[in-house]
């Protein structure tokens, strides 16, 4: 043994300690965590005589969605997304139009109750990006009261919530005004 590494060894000994003291936790966090991706998409009807709800948020127009709940086209695309994730069904499993209870039931209140899904298994949101589908109204004077809104049903930050939208070209039922739709991609990370 030469005399160097006496001196040496100590030294390599404590960058050894100090390595493995920064690499076992991170290593735990890399093993347990897992990040999950999800997708939803949904379209619904106008039709007379109903409000138009878009990510929680009422939107004055002519015309609103049909459907069983509030008919929020945005949130449903968005709790199918995260459902997805978590390979949890769809919101159709979960809350069917055949269900009397939740006939009229605001879209945010079955986000929060997703939300409670994705906590048994462990699961948060990490970001989620939705676009919506339609001709008319306009939603950029909106959109930052609907990611407000999915956010805070989420438990999470506005931050992590994009809400997008765009018209068809005037192409299908879209183009032709009949309806909105929306299409949703979640991530969530689970422990
Ligand atoms: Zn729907």
């Amino acid at each position: 043994m030469s005399a160097g590494c006496s001196v040496r060894c100590p030294q390599r000994i404590l960058a050894f300690v100090i390595w493995i003291s920064f690499v076992i936790p991170h290593s735990a966090f890399i093993i347990c965590a897992m990040i999950r991706c999800g997708i939803g998409y949904d379209i619904h009807r106008f039709v007379e005589g109903r409000k138009l709800v878009l990510g929680g948020v009422e939107i004055p127009y002519s015309r609103g969605l049909e459907g069983h709940s509030d008919a929020d086209v945005l949130v449903h695309a968005v709790a199918d997304a995260l459902l997805g994730a978590i390979s949890a069904g769809d919101i159709g499993q979960h809350f069917p139009d055949t269900d009397k209870s939740i006939r009229g039931i605001s879209s945010i209140e079955i986000l929060k109750r997703v939300n409670e899904l994705l906590a048994q298994k462990s699961a948060r949101v990490v970001n989620i990006d939705a676009t919506l589908l339609a001709e008319e109204p306009k939603f950029a004077p909106h959109v930052e009261a609907m990611r407000k809104v999915i956010a805070d049903a989420l438990g999470t930050s506005d931050s992590n919530i994009s809400v997008k939208a765009t018209t068809n070209e005037r192409l299908g039922p879209i183009g032709r005004g009949e309806g909105i739709a929306a299409m949703a991609v979640a991530t969530v990370e689970v422990e």
